[in-house]
């Protein structure tokens, strides 16, 4: 009888959780199991197996402000968010105006579309 293989083709990524950069092969052998190989540690399995099934991206941008002086101000999701949502976030913080006075860490977007994940300032800034 002839052996099928399950496996899926092989996906290339560099590993971005160290400055080592480790390039990585990631494929799916069967339905749960991921194999990861190039990887000298256990993050980059980590890594490689959550970029392969969820990848996921820290988002930064500015929001308006309304200020004359400081028209924009920069923020950042807390924590990395699904691929899949920074479009939509994207434009919710473009359209979302942050009046001064602001302080950094000020949160601007709580629990974005329920995953946990924060918006906030990076920068304190005041009208002056
Ligand atoms: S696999 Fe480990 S050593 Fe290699 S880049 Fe990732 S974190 Fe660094």
């Amino acid at each position: 009888m002839k052996s099928q293989s399950n496996s899926t083709a092989a996906r290339e990524m560099i590993c971005i959780a160290c400055p080592l950069g480790c390039h990585l092969t990631v494929r799916q052998e069967k339905e749960e199991e991921i194999s990861v190989t190039g990887n000298k540690c256990a993050r980059g399995k980590e890594y490689g197996r959550e970029e392969y099934l969820a990848p996921k991206r820290m988002v930064t941008c500015t929001c308006p402000t309304g200020s004359e002086r400081f028209p924009r101000v920069p923020v950042r999701t807390v924590e990395a968010i699904p691929r899949e949502l920074i479009d939509e976030l994207l434009q919710e913080l473009y359209r979302t105006r942050v009046p001064l006075p602001v302080t950094r860490g000020d949160i601007l977007v709580r629990d974005f579309r329920g995953t946990g994940v924060d918006v906030i300032a990076t920068m304190s800034l005041e009208e002056g």
